[in-house]
């Protein structure tokens, strides 16, 4: 995940070096590539168990299969 989001934080656009749940794992979020992004530390911390829209987090990018064109079905 971290590679293909190009190592990119996907809320700062820092190096990211953790992969951040979209909806966190606690709350019945999945391992895949839709509820994955590259994210910092700090981001990571900030958003915590939260859903982006909770913690008021904006995505600089938008999570997809590795194949980019699947962005067309969204
Ligand atoms: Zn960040």
């Amino acid at each position: 995940v971290i590679a293909r989001d190009s190592e990119r934080c996907g809320y700062c656009t820092a190096r990211a070096t953790t992969v951040d749940h979209i909806l966190p794992r606690s709350r019945g979020g999945r391992n895949t590539w839709r509820n994955t992004v590259a994210a910092c530390g700090p981001c990571n911390q900030r958003k915590g168990d939260r859903t982006p829209a909770e913690a008021g987090m904006v995505f600089r990018v938008k999570p997809a299969a590795p194949s980019w064109a699947s962005l067309a079905q969204r």
